[in-house]
């Protein structure tokens, strides 16, 4: 049985109280192993331990030095690959077929790519005219903010994280993680590649736990941090930045969404179908990018909706290490059992039930396990829950429409605004309606193909901030204005 330990000031420790909690595989509900569930002391040393590193070698390294430091950190996550693949995919239940190719390359790159970019970044420079001739120069100059808290979700637990992690440690932060309690194990184990790379200790640092009343509730309402970066529900954004208007503390905030993709008769409808396949039913649906919404014009509404289902029908579900699954089981029971109920709800909200719906036969060794069907529904109106609430599972809505006006309409009326997908051969019209739609990141005939250059954030209760790029460089970093007379 493996044991998932905090990791304070380069060192994996137990807690205080002793207390613990079970990590399962949602393949098969088969226990993992068990997690230090830190208490107060455990976030507090946690804290004190990033401050201080802060005062130590880190805190004195060059920017280039620091760059050095994280490429190794990024070459050793790719040399231990395979380790941090399959504790991945115990964790998440998500088959090696998808981590293999997106959390963990993309979890190794998110230390390198914002090195660059930031070390390469120009701040600003004024020369001001004085009365007396001699004039005044104005430069900015950036410092770290000091120490970070991370606050990341389940769905992609090393990749979410180090995309957090990646950028604060670049400008010179330290930081304090705490992984979704569903999945603890990449974030202990990078803690061992940050040893190995001689990342001085206190510079990463993880504690375990939940969020009210536990490690989560602790590090954000600890004083001694001094921004907090959070991936997750809306619900706990609200919470976290209640916690961080104590001390007037920056917030970086990346929450839900309910997002829409829309189809129009003159899309190339293989790429359509292709697209929103994936962003229906990729990892399970629980992408926070994925479409849960989608609109389709009048005339190719029924060919989309049997095409569709005839691709999701197809989706081969099973065991992560097989190379022919697409699709893993949900996160947890908990989660199955929030699924299960709007799958329910559409029901009784007089949803037509295209495909799924239910829990599919996985034989007896999965039984125990947390699947669920891959659902395509049809007729509900537009204010249902099931079209207003997200519910982060492998399903979708698909409703008609007759205008581009009705569609941006329909696609902007949600509390949500994290991203949207245009299908259209339209480039006239696919500008037109993307700059209309109230989201952080509109693709069009594409999904999730990111840039980390560019900036990535939700609009309205979707988030707060842009992280990506130099983009974070607003987060991660305080500006200073330098005035000199001259
Ligand atoms: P969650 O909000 O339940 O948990 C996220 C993290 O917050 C976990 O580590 C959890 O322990 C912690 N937490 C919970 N309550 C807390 C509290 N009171 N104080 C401090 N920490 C607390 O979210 P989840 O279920 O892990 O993830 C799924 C959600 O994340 C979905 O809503 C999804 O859309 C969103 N998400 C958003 C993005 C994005 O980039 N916008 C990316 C991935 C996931």
């Amino acid at each position: 049985m493996q044991e998932f330990k905090n990791f304070i000031n380069g060192q994996f420790v137990t807690t205080e109280r002793g207390q613990t909690f079970e990590n399962r595989n949602p393949v098969d509900n088969s226990l993992i192993g068990l997690v230090h569930e830190a208490g107060r002391a455990e976030v507090d040393a946690a804290v004190q331990a990033a401050r201080a590193a802060m005062q130590g070698p880190w805190g004195k390294m060059t920017q280039q030095q620091r760059i050095a430091l994280l490429d190794k950190v990024a070459n050793r996550i790719n040399e231990r690959f395979d380790e941090f693949l399959e504790a991945e995919c115990k964790d998440t239940g998500k088959p090696y077929k998808i981590a293999s190719h997106i959390d963990i390359p993309r979890g190794a790159a998110n230390f390198k790519a914002f090195s660059e970019t930031l070390a390469n970044h120009p701040t600003e420079a004024f020369k001001l005219d004085t009365p007396d001739g001699a004039s005044a120069l104005n430069y900015g100059h950036r410092t770290p903010k000091g120490v970070i808290a991370v606050i990341s979700p389940w769905n992609l637990p090393l990749l979410l994280m180090t995309w957090k992690v990646g950028p604060a440690l670049a400008c010179g932060n330290t930081v304090v993680v705490k992984p979704s309690e569903e999945t603890p194990a990449t974030a202990t184990l990078l803690g061992d590649v940050m040893n190995e790379c001689g990342v001085p200790e206190g510079v990463y640092n993880v504690v375990h736990g939940f969020g009210p009343d536990s490690a989560g509730a602790f590090l954000t309402e600890h004083k001694g941090v001094d921004a907090i970066t959070f991936t997750g529900e809306t619900r706990t954004g609200e919470t976290i930045m209640r916690a961080a208007s104590v001390g007037l503390r920056n917030i970086s905030l990346e929450c839900g969404g309910k997002n829409p993709g829309i189809v129009f008769a003159d899309c190339d409808m293989d790429k359509a179908i292709e697209g929103t396949l994936r962003s229906a039913f990729v990892n399970c649906g629980q992408v926070c990018l994925g479409t849960e919404r989608v609109y389709v014009e009048r005339p190719i509404f029924e060919a989309f909706v049997q095409r569709l289902k005839a691709g999701a029908e197809k989706l081969k579900m099973g065991r992560p290490q097989d190379a022919d699954v697409d699709f893993g089981p949900l996160v947890s029971q908990e989660h199955k059992e929030k699924v299960l109920s709007y799958y329910r709800l559409a029901v009784e909200e007089g949803a037509q039930v295209i495909t799924g719906g239910g829990v599919p036969d996985m034989g007896a060794d999965l039984e125990a396990g947390a699947w669920v069907e891959p659902t395509i529904w049809t007729g509900l109106a537009d204010d249902a829950r099931v079209i207003r609430e997200e519910i982060f599972g492998p399903c979708c809505h698909i409703r008609p429409f007759d205008t581009e006006e009705e569609v941006i309409a329909l696609a902007n009326d949600t509390d949500y605004g994290l991203s949207a997908a245009v299908w259209t051969e339209n480039s006239s019209r696919a500008s037109r309606v993307a700059e209309q739609l109230e989201v952080g990141i509109c693709w069009v005939n594409s999904w999730f193909l990111r840039d980390l250059r560019t900036a990535f954030g939700g609009a309205k209760q979707s988030g707060i901030g842009r992280e990506g790029g130099v983009h974070g460089l607003e987060f991660y970093t305080e500006l200073k204005n330098i005035c000199i007379k001259l």
